[in-house]
């Protein structure tokens, strides 16, 4: 009883309940008349607090601070009367062990009783926190007992909808109905907690391979295939689990445990509805699997993990605000931000370009039109297309049904194509350009100088500008060759009357060279990174003002020179 209501009293009211303590102890003691009272009364308030450490580590701090006080208080006690009871030095040398043992027993039942006092209140499960405290007990626990320790993570497919649809007490409820289902396949002594708002987590000591953790997993996902009636209509349930079975529990932590099974449960996820997945050793590396990441991509649009960044073009002479160029981000829920550099070859392999080219196509003359519709100047908007997007003639279809439906006029859009594209048969590629400069948008060749296909081939193209590519401008800092080939590049490139724009531009000394070329446009982080859609509209807004104010100064100069040429002529 003492115990629970302490736990309960110091979670509600700590201060009281310190206060209450110190007050009893010393009344005690002022009572007990005993030599030392304040002392021992001070000794006792830091065994109550000991009694409500949470950590272990501030268990052993405590329990020293007490051992040293009550060191002290036999000290001074000897010193005053001059005799060294052989008792007094038994209680010390007693009282260390004690009171670790002591202090140390207590934290454990605080622990212990904390998981118990505070768990999940919709579910009445342990919480989150909790279960990690509980994972580390078990693989504490299997270092000595040798037993495997399985975790499993099960999310709950389709209670995101449910809670949007139906709003939080259907999903609770619907929570709980699943919980009540997957309670009875449980062991005694294994534990199912409240992972997160939509997934449990199941630990148990009781499974010594990886087969019978299999089957419980194959169990739950058939106790949850069996339709839920909610609110008097019918639900599907679906799930996916993912386990990790601790095979070295001597090089576990509770976090670690966690953090596999919920990387398996991703690559779970990947497999389709109502599959498990164990972790091994090697997902991490096929995080990168080719084969991994086209079965997210092709879930990455419908599920809006897809979004895009403009980067700035810079007019190179005037430092003004000339275009942008719209990049593919990826976000991916569990594995974070994925390069363009590897999902987009990738997006082209399996035929998923097509879709997710037409798709920022779209997003990036929406936002032009949604800019310019905010009285913000309107900027040349650079869209990639690939080669596999080019070479299908529905291209031309495709960009001439955006550009209807989006009423962006066609001279604000620049199609970058790469120079790689150019390289072999280009016939079939030669008559979409044809078709897509007739409907009035701008081309361009990107990486220009990686595809090694010459410049002869740009005088047969309907191009209008060349986009250097980052190599050739890094290596301007390299030395004179570099410079040389550059220097002949930007020359060709401005005697076809192409507007040239680097790619990659990082310093000043890299602008001021490319500027003195004749080079017309930078790109790079020199001036800014790729931008998310608010912070390029803060970007646009400052071009604004930049622009109004370079027109008044020029303005005023205009008026001010007509009025002395006036006056003096
Ligand atoms: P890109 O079209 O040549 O785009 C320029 C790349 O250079 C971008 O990389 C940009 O972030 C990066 N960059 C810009 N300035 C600097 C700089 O100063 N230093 C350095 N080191 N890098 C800079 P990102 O966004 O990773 O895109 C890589 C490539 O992926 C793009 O190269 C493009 O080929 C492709 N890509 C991106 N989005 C799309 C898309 O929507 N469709 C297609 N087909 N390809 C795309
Ligand atoms: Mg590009
Ligand atoms: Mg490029």
């Amino acid at each position: 009883l003492f115990l629970p209501l302490r736990v309960i009293a110091s979670d509600w009211f700590p201060g009281l309940l310190a206060v209450l303590d110190a007050v009893i102890t010393v009344t005690l003691f002022y009572y007990a008349g005993r030599a030392g009272g304040e002392t021992y009364a001070a000794y006792f308030l830091i065994m109550i607090i000991a009694l409500l450490t949470r950590t272990k580590k501030q268990t052993v701090l405590y329990s020293l601070i007490v051992t040293t006080m009550y060191g002290l208080t036999l000290y001074q006690e000897v010193l005053r009367t001059g005799v060294t009871l052989n008792l007094h030095m038994l209680q010390t040398f007693l009282h260390i062990p004690l009171t670790l043992a002591v202090a140390v027993a207590c934290g454990r039942a605080m622990e212990s009783l904390n998981i118990l006092a505070s768990n999940d209140p919709v579910t009445g499960l342990p919480s989150r926190q909790q279960f990690v405290q509980l994972v580390n007990r078990f693989v504490k626990q299997a270092r000595k007992s040798r037993e495997k320790v399985s975790v499993l993570v099960l999310e709950i497919a389709g209670i995101d909808q449910i809670y949007k649809t139906k709003g939080q007490p259907a999903s609770n409820r619907m929570i709980k109905h699943i919980v009540n289902r997957l309670v009875p396949l449980l062991k005694p002594g294994d534990i199912v907690a409240r992972h997160d708002h939509g997934s449990l987590a199941i630990l148990s000591g009781n499974y010594a391979t990886t087969s019978d953790v299999a089957n419980l997993a194959h169990e739950f996902l058939d106790v949850l295939r069996v339709p839920l009636i909610l609110s008097g209509e019918r639900v599907s349930l679906g799930a996916h689990i993912g386990g990790e079975i601790v095979h070295d529990p001597h090089n576990a932590t509770s976090s670690g445990v966690i953090n596999n099974a919920k990387s398996a449960l991703i690559f779970a996820k990947t497999r389709g509805q109502n599959c498990y997945e164990f972790y091994s050793d090697d997902m991490q590396s096929r995080a990168y699997d080719p084969l991994f990441l086209e079965m997210a991509l092709r879930r990455a649009i419908e599920r809006k993990e897809l979004s895009v960044s403009y980067q700035p073009k810079i007019n190179l002479s005037t430092g003004q605000l000339v275009g942008m160029e719209a990049l593919m981000r990826w976000h991916h829920p569990d594995l974070g931000p994925l390069s363009p550099v590897h999902f987009i070859p990738l997006a082209e392999g399996c035929g998923l370009i097509e879709p997710m080219g037409e798709w920022i196509l779209l997003a990036a003359c929406m936002q032009s039109m949604g800019w310019q519709e905010l009285g913000l100047p309107p900027a040349l908007i650079g869209v990639n297309v690939s080669p596999k997007q080019l070479r299908n003639p529905q291209l031309v279809t495709t960009v001439s049904r955006v550009l209807k439906d989006t009423n962006l006029d066609p001279q604000y859009l620049e199609l970058e194509i790469t120079e790689t594209m150019f390289i072999g048969d280009t016939d079939a590629a030669l008559e979409t350009l044809q078709k897509l400069k007739s409907l009035g948008v701008r081309l361009s060749v990107d990486d220009f100088g990686t595809g090694y296909a010459g410049l002869s081939y740009l005088s047969h193209l309907p191009v209008d500008a060349l986009k250097i590519d980052q190599r050739f401008v890094r290596d301007i800092d390299n030395g004179h060759q570099a410079k040389a080939i550059i220097k002949g590049v930007v020359g060709m490139a401005l005697n076809m009357g192409l507007k040239v724009t680097a790619e990659g531009v990082e310093t000043q000394d890299q602008a001021l060279f490319l500027r003195d070329l004749g080079c017309h446009e930078g790109q790079g982080f020199l001036y800014s990174k790729p931008l998310s859609v608010k912070s390029m509209e803060q970007y646009l807004q400052g071009e604004q003002q930049r622009q109004m104010v370079d027109a008044t100064k020029n303005a005023l100069i205009d008026a001010l020179s007509s009025r002395f040429e006036k006056r003096y002529s």
